[in-house]
């Protein structure tokens, strides 16, 4: 009786043995998290007298306007990586003093500011030159990392609960550029009865064009990025909603398309706020597993994900627990960075910082 019990019991027990043995010969390749970032100047966290190294920090990401020689210096002794945000539609002051750059709606009207943001036209020359003018200098005066560009998209605003998605720009540039490179001939008549032919017969043709001028600029600053740095990445902090989200308005509206981005942007950030957009802190990591398949992202090749998630209580409060499961979050399958809106959010509250300091530490112990 024994001896058939231990026949009966043998095949199993081998299942089993093999099963651990293949388990723990294969377990789930470590992904490698190459960025543990900050977002904004780093001075409050170096007031509160940390060297950003203990808070095991490896990368700050900060407005090209703060950057300065005292900021780099210190930067390169504590270890860190130096990328600079640079803000590239986003133009209150400049449509001011040149009007021409001014955004038209469908009615022919200058847009009003979506919220805090206003758009400039992306096609007017003028413009186009300042802004390359002014990332040539960047990158002339600072050996930077990379470059992220921030408000890469047509007038709009994403960033609240409730957002603001007009249709523009029906200024003349645009709407000689659209003809121009389409082909399509648009009637005679007023801006308004222009824009209306447009919206209501060559629709695809008008989100397509959109789209490309988007990723025309994009390329535009990849080339000059590749001229002067060649070693630096190109970086975009972009609106998280997905292809369906307010009805497609991230394509349509704000004339993002991933699929051609993704042939010239380095590192995509998507801009996960999720208390400023009235979501879960879950949603985050929701948000990250859908963009990193829907870009086909792998592991250890370019496009890559550092997401950025917010830390900041504006307008209402991020504990410190959600700022852990928006944190940890952000780095949902596989992306391979992140950093958190922003730098004084953390360093303000004790809790965050520790947050952040134990979340990072876990990841660079990682074999
Ligand atoms: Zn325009």
């Amino acid at each position: 009786m024994p001896c058939a019990m231990n026949h009966r019991l043998l095949p199993l027990l081998l299942l089993i043995i093999t099963g651990i043995t293949l388990f723990s010969c294969s377990p789930e390749p470590t992904k490698a998290v190459e960025i543990r970032g900050i977002y904004g100047n780093p001075k409050p966290l170096w007031e509160k007298g940390y060297n950003l190294k203990d808070l095991s920090v490896n990368a700050i990401f900060v407005h090209s306007g703060s950057i300065n020689a005292e900021m780099m210096e210190r930067a390169r002794v504590e270890g860190l990586k130096v990328f600079a945000e640079f803000a590239t539609l986003n133009g209150k002051n400049y449509v001011k003093e040149h009007p021409e750059a001014w955004a038209v709606n469908e009615k022919g009207e200058k847009v009003e500011a979506a919220s805090w943001f206003m758009g400039v036209c992306p096609t007017e020359p003028g413009f186009r030159q300042y802004r390359f003018d002014q990332l040539r200098k960047l990158l002339t005066e600072y050996d930077l990392d990379g470059v992220w560009m921030d408000y890469v998209h047509w007038h709009a605003q994403f960033e609240e609960p409730e957002p603001i998605l007009p249709e523009t720009c029906f200024c003349d540039h645009c709407l000689s550029a659209f003809s121009k490179e389409t082909g399509i001939n648009i009637p005679d008549g007023a801006t308004s009865e222009k824009a209306q032919w447009i919206l209501s017969n060559k629709d695809d043709s008008w989100r397509k064009w959109r789209s490309k001028v988007i990723s025309d600029w994009v390329h535009e600053i990849k080339s000059i990025l590749k001229e002067l740095r060649p070693q630096a990445l190109l970086g975009l902090y972009h609106c998280p909603w997905t292809d369906r989200e307010f009805g497609s308005a991230r394509y349509r509206i704000l004339g993002l398309d991933y699929d051609l981005l993704r042939k010239t942007v380095d590192v995509f950030s998507p801009m996960v706020y999720h208390e400023r957009m009235g979501r879960l802190p879950e949603w985050v990591a929701e948000n990250i597993e859908w963009f990193c398949d829907r870009l086909d992202i792998k592991n250890g090749s370019f496009p890559k994900v550092w997401p950025i998630v917010q830390a900041s209580d504006k307008p209402g409060i991020v504990t410190p627990e959600e700022f852990e499961t928006v944190l940890r979050g952000g780095l949902t399958t596989k992306a391979s960075g992140v950093m958190m809106f922003t730098t004084w959010a953390v360093a303000e509250n004790e809790g965050k910082t520790e947050v952040m300091k134990k979340v990072y530490s876990e990841l660079m112990s990682r074999p």
